[in-house]
């Protein structure tokens, strides 16, 4: 028999201290540097810009909690998904080869090589098990955009250059997301990580987007709005719940459920 689904899903609306940048890494026709639009022409909150910055933060914060962690592109990483060109990385590899047929093998093997964040938030050798959805404009259909005049910055020295001028857009701070984070079958140790990431993202810690160092993009999230569900098939209650429903059922005291999962990671 496989194993009972297993899963956790984080949501609240996100909200914003300060206006947002999320550029669209193209250039605009009317402005330089416009925000991320969906097909709607509408600003949303990418999964991966969620992602990213929210491993950034684990990977710093982390190690001043006495835990540890791999940091990302790092090739002198002990974890092999540090790095897909590291030392660490190209020895698991060898040890994976010889177990090309056993995919259950292979899935052990990875699963005790890779440090807990990649595990949580996966690797070249593992899937993610948290899964960041884009996150939509709750107030859409509002004049959320604005175009601010900027200073060209030297790429080399990071100063103003004089006589460089450039636009970029932002989100207004009116603005409001609606964050989904999903654990699938997740260990104590990704839910630990999956629920400080979420518990600091909601304490304004985590900042988003770019032009962070001229103060754009800082968020956060009201703890009384944030939801968590939980679905585990393996309790009665629950599966009666969930059959009758098709959603896995409210979990009652978020924060306190966030926080003690949170806590197990010390
Ligand atoms: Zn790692």
């Amino acid at each position: 028999m496989s194993a009972p689904l297993h899963r956790y899903v984080f949501r609240a609306p996100l909200r914003l201290r300060s206006a947002l940048h999320i550029g669209s890494g193209e250039r605009g026709d009317v402005v330089d540097s416009p925000v991320l639009k969906d097909f709607l022409h509408q600003p949303f909150i990418p999964g991966s810009s969620l992602k990213g910055a929210m491993r950034s933060h684990l990977e710093r914060l982390l190690p001043a909690l006495g835990l540890s962690t791999c940091r990302l592109f790092d090739p002198t990483a002990s974890c092999p998904g540090a790095d897909p060109n590291g030392q660490a990385a190209k020895d698991l590899q060898r040890r994976l080869e010889p177990l090309r047929q056993d995919a259950a093998a292979r899935h052990d093997l990875i699963r005790q090589s890779v440090c807990p964040m990649c595990q949580a938030f996966g690797s070249s050798f593992n899937k993610a098990r948290v899964l960041f959805a884009d996150a939509p404009l709750r107030n859409p259909g509002l004049p959320l955009v604005e175009t601010r005049d900027g200073v060209g910055i030297d790429r080399d020295s990071h100063r103003a250059v004089d006589g460089i001028k450039y636009d970029y857009e932002v989100v207004s701070s009116y603005a409001v997301f609606d964050v989904e984070i999903t654990l699938e079958e997740p260990d104590p140790p990704t839910l630990g990580i999956a629920a400080l990431g979420f518990l600091e993202l909601a304490r304004g810690h985590i900042a988003l987007g770019g032009l962070t160092s001229r103060g754009l993009g800082k968020v956060f999230i009201d703890e009384g709005e944030i939801e968590v569900r939980g679905l585990n098939l393996a309790d009665p209650n629950l599966r009666r719940e969930y059959l009758k429903t098709g959603r896995a059922p409210l979990i009652p005291n978020p924060i306190g459920f966030l926080v003690q999962h949170a806590e197990a990671l010390a």
